[in-house]
């Protein structure tokens, strides 16, 4: 899978994937990543990408040719803009943001840009990137990231080129650079072969309920979740269980009895308890669209019970 960065700062990403699995991945060549500065579209003497905005208001905005040129230089064409003769004036080749969905969104027959290619603005304004948008990206062949600065980007940018804004989280970032870095990292690391321990990608926040692992295996997906001893379950939407490790007492505190028996069955169920305690307690909210299975609900009434939480 290849990822593009268009960047004003593009040495911004050398020490950001120089690290840990995203490094590796680059290193074996199952991922590329290549910043692009932008300034190289900008042909003035001061090679200016930004100017002020229409309408007043304060600070700079990323000018459009810099950005489109760069774009076109990766491949990407613009959208159409259809207004022959008599004929109604429409879009080609993309569907209007307002009808696309957080789920989805990233079909092809949704994209303005060529199959196997997903263009993405990073933006305050855009849709919340999530573990569902990271996993639809990382079936797809090459991702181009458009990083704003300053107000943000030429809107014509996002019409013309972008198959979809996205936002890392309800908060403002001084630039597009750690946003595209969280959206890279985010996907590498469900890319097939990236991950040590191919399953962990399943069974951590976020990640697959049970009955869609146990399809996998059923379909002989190269995913060995087989390896992975049935004490741990799939997360079904739900926040990951706590992990604990040696020593078996700190700070007076004792790592819970039940992890050092050996019971799987035990230890499936404990962690399933805790799963359901965190999600509750902290983001009650994924438990909306969570896979839970009956004993899900009895454990989650027993946990709400008065006294409990
Ligand atoms: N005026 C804009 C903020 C511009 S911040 C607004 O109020 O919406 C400058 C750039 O940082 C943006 O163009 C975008 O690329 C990036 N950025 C800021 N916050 C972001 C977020 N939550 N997610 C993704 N990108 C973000």
């Amino acid at each position: 899978m290849r990822f593009d960065i268009v960047t004003i700062f593009p040495a911004f990403f050398q020490s950001v994937f120089a690290h840990g699995i995203v490094s590796r991945a680059l290193k074996n060549g199952l991922v590329t990543v290549e910043a692009h500065d932008l300034r190289e579209y900008a042909h003035d003497r001061h090679r200016t990408v930004d100017d002020r905005p229409f309408g007043g208001g304060e600070g700079m905005v990323l000018k459009p040719e810099p950005l489109a040129e760069a774009l076109e230089a990766l491949g990407i064409q613009p959208a159409l803009y259809q207004g022959t003769t008599g004929e109604p004036t429409q879009w080609v080749g993309r569907v209007p943001h307002s009808q696309a969905k957080n789920v989805g969104a990233l079909a092809p027959e949704r994209s303005k840009s060529s199959s196997g290619t997903r263009v993405i603005l990073l933006s305050a304004q855009g849709r919340l990137f999530n573990q569902q948008v990271a996993r639809e990206l990382a079936g797809v062949e090459r991702v181009v990231l458009v990083c704003g600065r300053y107000e943000g980007v030429d809107e014509r940018i996002n019409e013309l080129y972008c198959d979809i804004e996205l936002s890392i989280g309800d908060y403002v970032l001084s630039g597009g650079e750690l946003a595209a870095a969280v959206v890279v990292d985010a996907t590498m690391r469900l890319i097939p072969g990236v991950l040590g321990n191919e399953a962990s990608g399943q069974y951590e926040s976020f990640g697959a309920p049970d009955a869609e692992i146990a399809a996998e295996i059923e379909a002989g997906s190269d995913v060995e979740v087989t390896r992975v001893p049935r004490s741990q379950h799939g997360a079904g939407g739900l926040l990951d269980y706590p992990q604990y490790t040696r020593p078996a007492e700190f700070g007076g505190l004792r790592a819970p009895e039940v992890l050092m028996n050996g019971d799987h069955a035990h230890i499936r169920r404990w962690r399933r308890e805790q799963q359901l305690r965190k999600t509750l307690k902290n983001r009650p909210e994924l438990l909306e669209h969570a896979t839970l299975t009956a004993d899900d609900m009895l454990i989650l009434d027993a946990i709400r019970a008065p006294g409990n939480l």
